[in-house]
């Protein structure tokens, strides 16, 4: 269960869009609307923020203490109910640092209002406090009786742009006490960095070799809230890859035993894992990744990464993907080995344009046809598909690459999130150039952007008989 129940994400375009309205170069307060849509997790509800509403002349008083006409909150409700989202109202406390109180005012502006909202938009108002300093607080008016609205505050704020930034709200996400089994990690990057980074809900999709390593090194690195989601057993065959299986958990599940193993090894002084027993395609895999606020993508097959593409641009939250492939000559020799590690997130290319996935693939899954032995035995051999070969060693490559692509998206260090799109060869023993760039001008998935539970895509489904046994 997440500690974290309500939250909000955004992009980096409107945070920025944001704080250039409300941050007044004449430090006066001001205040504007925002629409939102839903994120609904299988504990969290986030609010994505869509689109700002911004005041017309007449429409809001700046006077010291921002406040609106009615007329500005009828054209918002309006734009909410049209569009079928949610309305949330910001406003700036421009000579604050860090999370916000809030006043006897501003509690009138966003209480007072909370039942009309909910009335216009059968959503719940969100109330959002801007600091000087750029740290967002917020809250969600819920509706818990006829004419109550009490305030639910959000553990936490996203924004995601090239870098991932979150603001925390201590009193729920508490800044974590430095253990001493931390002391070398925190020395590298300092307390400030090392608050930001375990706090956030890290989730690994996909239990086997490389998902296993970079759960082990979030424990150990001091994350304290962990997802696993994977619905397949311990097999012998898996046994020279996972870092946590000995030849006693065969059979076992393993998000349940990768759970206990990480529960040994984690340095957090408050520790929780969560093994979630299904795919990512399932509706309840998709719902655990929902409450996550990054997502490792360790799974080989294209309707997982598929999933989870969608999740990185309509959820907001990235995913961080990687991917193996082995190749021997015709004298069963090894002539190739090479992985690649990238973050799909806004701003960045997609898992699709990036090729890790082929989308008619996805649809063959759905019906089950990868799952068919003897569908995958009629594939040329050198199939994607088809191609298992792999060993610990490039796994724990693989792992590494994934996890420090997470480190710079969420460090920054010297200003620099983003790594590009990393290429390594084993056979040479080299580094392609990273790539940069953005997704194909006819890729769908920016149009996802914090679209959320309303993008209008149904990727969840029934998990295929056999799955996971070929
Ligand atoms: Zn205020
Ligand atoms: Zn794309």
């Amino acid at each position: 269960m997440s500690r974290v129940k309500r939250s909000v994400a955004m992009t980096a375009v409107l945070d920025g869009l944001s704080r250039q309205h409300l941050l007044r170069s004449d430090r006066q307060e001001d205040i504007c609307f925002c629409l939102w849509r839903g994120s609904k997790g299988l504990t969290r509800n986030t609010a994505l923020l869509e689109r700002l509403i911004l005041p017309r002349h007449g429409e809001r008083n700046v006077h010291g203490n921002a406040s609106f006409e009615p007329s500005f909150l009828e054209r918002a409700m309006f734009e909410a109910a049209g569009s079928g989202a949610g309305l949330a109202l910001m406003h700036s406390h421009p000579l604050g640092r860090g999370c916000q109180k809030m006043s006897n005012d501003d509690i009138a502006a966003e209480q007072g209002n909370a039942g009309a909202v909910f009335g216009a938009t059968g959503l719940p108002l969100i109330g959002l406090t801007l600091a000087g300093d750029g740290a967002w607080s917020a809250r969600f008016w819920e509706r818990t009786t006829p004419r109550t609205y009490p305030e639910t505050w959000c553990g936490s704020v996203r924004v995601v742009g090239d870098g991932l930034r979150v603001t925390f709200i201590d009193r729920l996400a508490p800044i974590p006490r430095p253990t001493e089994q931390q002391v070398r990690t925190v020395s590298v990057w300092g307390h400030e960095s090392q608050a930001n980074l375990v706090r956030l809900r890290a989730g690994v999709v996909g239990a086997g070799s490389v998902g296993g390593m970079i759960a082990e090194s979030l424990a150990r690195t001091g994350f304290e809230d962990i997802t696993l989601i994977d619905f397949d057993v311990v097999k012998k065959h898996n046994l020279d890859r996972l870092n946590y299986a000995t030849p006693r958990d065969i059979g076992r599940v393993k998000v349940e035993l990768l759970a206990e193993f990480l529960r040994e090894r984690a340095t957090a002084s408050t520790f929780r894992v969560e093994p979630v027993v299904a795919a990512v395609y399932e509706e309840k895999g998709y719902r655990a990744a929902l409450d996550c606020d990054l997502l490792f993508a360790c799974v080989d097959r294209p309707w997982g990464r598929y999933v989870l593409n969608l999740i990185a641009y309509s959820h907001l939250i990235p995913v961080i993907d990687g991917g193996i492939r082995a190749r021997s000559n015709r004298l069963g020799k090894l002539a190739g080995a090479d992985w690649r590690a990238h973050t799909a997130t806004f701003g960045r290319p997609c898992l699709q344009c990036l090729g890790q996935y082929d989308p008619g693939h996805v649809q063959m899954e759905r019906e089950g046809m990868l799952d068919d032995p003897k569908y995958i035995e009629g594939l040329p051999g050198d199939h994607p598909l088809k191609s298992r070969e792999n060993v610990f060693a490039f796994s724990m490559s693989c792992a590494s690459f994934q996890t420090l692509q997470m480190l710079a998206l969420v460090l920054a260090p010297l200003d620099q999130p983003n790594p590009g799109s990393q290429l390594y060869h084993f056979v040479g023993g080299y580094m392609e150039e990273p790539k940069f760039g953005a997704c194909h001008p006819e890729c769908l998935f920016p149009s996802f952007v914090a679209l959320g539970d309303s993008c209008g895509i149904s990727a969840t489904g029934v998990r295929p008989q056999n799955a996971g046994d070929t």
